[in-house]
């Protein structure tokens, strides 16, 4: 059924980059073949998945939607992957994105966009784009997309589906192409919350090939969606709710909060003082990194190499012409504010500000069980109407950033429509409490 809706529907949603039909057939079959009784299944057993294609899977190609890698096949798998395939999931194929993740759009794609599912004339948003592309257009059951300043969230809010970041170090990230490592989370993309407690429950753990990795008991996420939120706390921003925001999404929010509260949650009014500098902190920090991560796509080593009469020819023309502007924009950022002579500035700066935005969500969780918002300031728009203008991409972000550079668990959950688009409603936990975070995000749903 999923291989047919993505023949029926991916001419138009081009939310694939690689469809692994062969491949996906042979698991179903085998599983079929294999006859496993019911209580004995994987609790993923047989469910078509979709995975972002920064995300390592062996002998399946993985390009990061990079000309760059557009060759490159992994030897290895990401741990995510192996945990999928004990969950018996059944991959379909790797969803397009912005070239290595950096973007809020998927028109960053060294291939082709991806197209929103609602209106074809918008963008799905991303970084994951694909992944909630297809979920929501129903060519696949879930999605695994990777968040480093909001890219599960901002398309999952796009696209109206549901979509998860976990806490920092909750999922391995081993087998993830790496972007900015310090802020980098793998989660689900789902049509509802109780599909992300099922994948979440799969993916995460404790994982010795990634040094980052918490080891932190994994709960029963399942036994989390008990419908209750009597008397739980909720906080919910200033900053979030004010100028910038979209009336139309203001006022889905504002709906969802009195649904909360009728369900018997107390809302109350809070500040994060310092999250007007998190969208400055994370172009300093994101960039940094990854002009330090994407180093190693010489030519030499992975994927595509363009040959030249030197070897320092050969490094220049593989990535000038290998990366695209956005990508190039961010190495350029990154080995800047690195510099000796800069570092200080901006880095090191960078770096306290990051100490302070997390401070902020540590004192509001003193008091409080979860913080609610939107998760973007407006509802998807149109196809080119940012894209030439990196600065207002940027600014897209500011409501799910200052949640990366805390390394706190986040949820998007549909929040009804505005204008005929969909609105997200983000829900904020406090550290390793994704339970918290699904428990409210399903009573709301
Ligand atoms: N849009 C943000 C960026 O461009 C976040 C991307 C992400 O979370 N991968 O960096």
């Amino acid at each position: 059924a999923s291989l047919a809706r993505i023949r029926e529907v991916d001419g138009q949603v081009r939310a694939f980059l690689t469809v692994d039909e062969e491949g996906a057939r042979e698991r179903a079959e085998a599983l079929d073949r294999e006859r496993v009784e019911s209580d004995q299944r994987g609790i993923l057993f047989g469910l078509p998945a979709g995975i972002k294609d920064n995300i390592c899977t062996e002998g399946l190609k993985t390009t990061c939607a990079s000309r760059l890698l557009a060759n490159y096949e992994p030897i290895y798998s990401a741990t995510v992957m192996k945990k999928l395939e004990q969950a018996q999931a059944v991959t379909v194929g790797k969803m397009n994105m912005d070239e290595f993740a950096m973007g809020s759009s998927t028109e960053n794609s060294g291939f082709h966009p991806t197209y929103n599912p609602w209106d074809l004339s918008r963008v799905p948003g991303g970084s994951s784009g694909g992944s909630a592309a297809a979920v929501a257009a129903g060519e696949v059951y879930f999605a695994l997309g990777s968040d480093t300043g909001g890219s599960i969230r901002q398309p999952a809010a796009y696209c109206g589906v549901v979509g998860l970041k976990p806490t920092y170090g909750r999922v391995s990230r081993f087998g993830l192409v790496a972007f900015a490592s310090s802020l980098d989370q793998i989660g689900p993309l789902t049509k509802n919350v109780e599909d992300a407690a099922y994948v979440l429950q799969a993916i995460a753990g404790h994982d010795p090939m990634d040094s980052t990795s918490a080891d932190v008991e994994v709960p029963d996420y399942l036994s989390a969606l008990t419908g209750d939120v009597k008397g739980l706390k909720v906080a919910v921003p200033k900053e979030m709710m004010g100028e910038g925001i979209d009336p139309g999404v203001r006022e889905k929010v504002q709906q969802a909060l009195r649904v909360l509260e009728s369900l018997g949650a107390v809302i109350e009014e809070v500040s994060l003082p310092h999250s007007e500098y998190a969208v400055a902190t994370y172009y300093l920090l994101a960039p940094a990194e990854a002009s330090s991560n994407l180093a190693r796509y010489d030519g030499v080593r992975y994927g595509v190499r363009v040959e030249a009469d030197s070897l320092v020819e050969m490094y220049k023309q593989t990535r000038s012409q290998g990366f695209g502007s956005e990508v190039k924009r961010r190495i350029m950022l990154g080995t800047y504010s690195l510099s000796s002579g800069y570092y200080d500035a901006y880095y090191l700066k960078a770096q306290k500000v990051r100490t302070l935005i997390k401070q902020d969500f540590d004192r509001v969780f003193e008091q409080y069980d979860v913080i609610v918002g939107p998760t973007a300031p407006t509802t998807a728009f149109k196809i080119g109407e940012k894209v030439d203008d990196p600065l207002t991409m940027y600014l897209n972000d500011i409501l799910t950033i200052p949640v990366n550079l805390a390394g706190l668990p986040a949820i998007s959950v549909p929040c009804g429509l505005s204008d005929g688009l969909p609105v997200g409603l983000q829900i904020i936990g406090k550290a390793f409490d994704e339970s918290t975070v699904l428990r409210v995000a399903h009573a709301y749903e």
